[in-house]
């Protein structure tokens, strides 16, 4: 086992690391950009050092920072967390030529993953259906030929895109060139890749994900799936486990696809098959070759921590257990709260947080590295607490994150609080009935 790990991240997901890392004995080490000084990861680590100033560019995405920390401290593992680094399979050679271990997926599954045409591609060849769409666009020509298959409306989308950006829908042949070629200057300019292809646009699909996990030798389970529609620009809000759209039937299909599309792209460690879901049928969209925000909602349902095995099982170890041995309990959902202000486009909001109070309590868990006094910078994502909660049943589930969400008071900044709440106590919501459009469709006709 590891003596040592450095997190080579910040916010709730550093201080998650760090807890399970000392849960399992094994030292830590944290980073710390200049806007970070003080911050919650830094006070748990063993060791914190500041590498850099606050533009992410000039410290948490520097690798030869990152790593000259690692070597000082000699540490023998990195966590990446999620954003900055996590999918970067650059740093996961510049690892690997240290003699650190990266705690993730093998180089070239995230050579693989991080191209999601290629990606689309590899899990099609060994029967995972995919959305109905075109291979990399060149020309104008490509172009027309794929949309004559495809047909309206359709989706762009960048084969390095992330993050829900990269995205643009083309309702008709008037805005298709125009869209077109923006859709290459953009992918150009946010991923330094102008690769493009096109989707079928399902308008009423649902986003339902699986959690893999994969050992070195070769054994995959699934931890589950999750179900995450409730978003805003192709982002998640609010996610829930297991998806209240999915029979039995069609649960064990989509989770049986994605750990053969794992074991296509050689998966190692945990990993995160993403799925549309349109009436019947599902298809798979991409896979995300990283630990996900939203995975507390499967944690609570398996009772392992994820985190914990990711470390195990980059160390070398064998998962231990089989799908079998896997026993899924009651309902999780999870709602992110942002520091944003959704009456403004979910602008950030900036400000020093002051805690009136935070929810706990029997089945509610908040991650987050909150503390009294925390300076909201705009250097970073809002994310500012993730509030999870477990229940018997999915009613049970509701009511506790509503009970949760009336606690969860801050003074200072503006969050996703109250919409959170709103959402959740709707009779849309409480039913089960929602899709990828309900919260744009709820924000523009409130
Ligand atoms: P999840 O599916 O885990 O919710 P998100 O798409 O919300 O993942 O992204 C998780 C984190 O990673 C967020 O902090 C997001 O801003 C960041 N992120 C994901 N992809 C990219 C990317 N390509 N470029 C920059 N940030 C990204
Ligand atoms: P990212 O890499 O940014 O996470 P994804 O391909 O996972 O991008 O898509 C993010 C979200 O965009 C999905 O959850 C869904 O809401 C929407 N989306 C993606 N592809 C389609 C599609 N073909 N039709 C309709 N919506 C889509
Ligand atoms: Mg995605």
């Amino acid at each position: 086992m590891f003596k040592k790990i450095l997190v080579a991240n910040r916010g709730e997901i550093a201080v998650r690391v760090i807890e399970a890392a000392h849960e399992l004995g094994i030292s830590t080490v944290a980073i710390f950009s200049e806007a970070d000084r003080g911050a919650l990861h830094t006070r748990l680590a063993d060791e914190a050092y500041c590498i850099g100033p606050a533009p992410a560019r000039q410290s948490y995405l520097k690798i030869a920072a990152v790593m000259s920390a690692a070597e000082v401290s000699r540490a023998d593992a990195i966590h990446p967390g999620y954003g900055f680094l996590a999918e970067d399979p650059h740093f996961v050679e510049v690892c690997e030529a240290s003699k650190i271990i990266f705690i993730g997926p093998r180089y070239e599954t995230m050579v693989q993953a991080g191209d999601k045409l290629r990606a689309k591609l590899a899990v099609r060849a060994v029967g995972v259906p995919v959305v109905p769409g075109s291979e990399a666009l060149k020309t104008e020509d490509d172009l027309k030929k794929a949309v004559a298959q495809v047909g309206y409306p359709l989706l762009f989308k960048a084969s390095a895109g992330g993050g829900g950006r990269g995205m643009r829908i083309v309702l008709d042949e008037s805005e298709l060139l125009e869209k077109f070629r923006a859709a290459q200057r953009e992918a150009e300019a946010a991923f330094g890749d102008s690769t493009v292809y096109i989707e079928k646009y399902l308008p009423s699909a649902r986003h339902v994900e699986v959690q893999i996990l994969a050992d070195q030798y070769g054994r995959i389970v699934h931890w589950g799936e999750r179900e995450c529609s409730i978003q805003r620009r192709y982002q998640k809000l609010i996610e829930e486990s297991p998806s209240p759209a999915l029979s039995d039937e069609m649960r064990g299909a989509l989770c049986d696809a994605a750990v053969r599309a794992a074991k296509a792209l050689g998966y190692q460690n945990a990993g995160t098959v993403e799925f549309l879901v349109s009436g019947d049928e599902f298809y798979f969209i991409e896979i995300n070759a990283r630990i996900q925000v939203e995975h507390p909602i499967s944690e609570v349902r398996v009772g392992k921590n994820l985190i914990k095995e990711q470390i195990r099982l980059a160390a070398g170890e064998r998962l231990g257990y089989s799908q079998r041995d896997i026993k899924f309990q009651g309902h999780a959902i999870e709602c992110r709260l942002n520091a944003e202000d959704p009456a403004r486009n979910f602008a950030p909001s900036p400000g020093t947080v002051r805690i009136k109070s935070l929810p706990g309590g029997h089945g509610v868990r908040l991650d987050t590295a909150l503390y009294d006094g925390l300076p909201m910078t705009p250097y970073y994502d809002s994310l500012l607490a993730k509030l999870i909660v477990h229940g018997q049943t999915r009613e049970e589930a509701i009511l506790k994150m509503i009970n949760a969400l009336k606690r969860f008071e801050l003074e200072g900044i503006v969050t996703t609080r109250d919409l959170c709440l709103e959402i959740v106590s709707s009779s849309e919501f409480m039913a089960g009935e929602f899709d990828t459009q309900f919260l744009e469709r709820r924000l523009r006709e409130p």
